[in-house]
């Protein structure tokens, strides 16, 4: 693994640690530069972390505390709090 992935990774920990403590404009911070990592280095996000962030705000989503999941036709529905969806195919948790 390289050193841009590796920072991506360890961002995302970081997103999610903050986003368990309630703090998600700490998170948005943290899920933001990640982005801009990828970016710089040409890299595409993990899926893990592409689920777990919301296109729109780029909130890091706890489903339960800032997002709602739910399963309908074979997709898993994603609602952010600030009313973006995202919908994925079901699969199980392999990512
Ligand atoms: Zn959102």
């Amino acid at each position: 693994m390289d050193i841009a992935a590796e920072r991506i990774e360890r961002l995302q920990e970081l997103a999610r640690a903050a986003a368990t403590e309630g703090n998600h404009d700490r998170a948005r911070y943290y899920v933001r530069l990640a982005r801009r990592v990828a970016e710089r280095n040409r890299l595409t996000l993990p899926r893990k972390f592409r689920r777990f962030t919301c296109d729109r705000c780029d909130a890091y989503l706890r489903p339960g505390q800032n997002a709602r999941v739910r399963l309908r036709d074979g997709h898993v529905v994603v609602t952010c709090d600030c009313g973006a969806h995202a919908r994925y195919p079901y699969e199980s948790n392999t990512a």
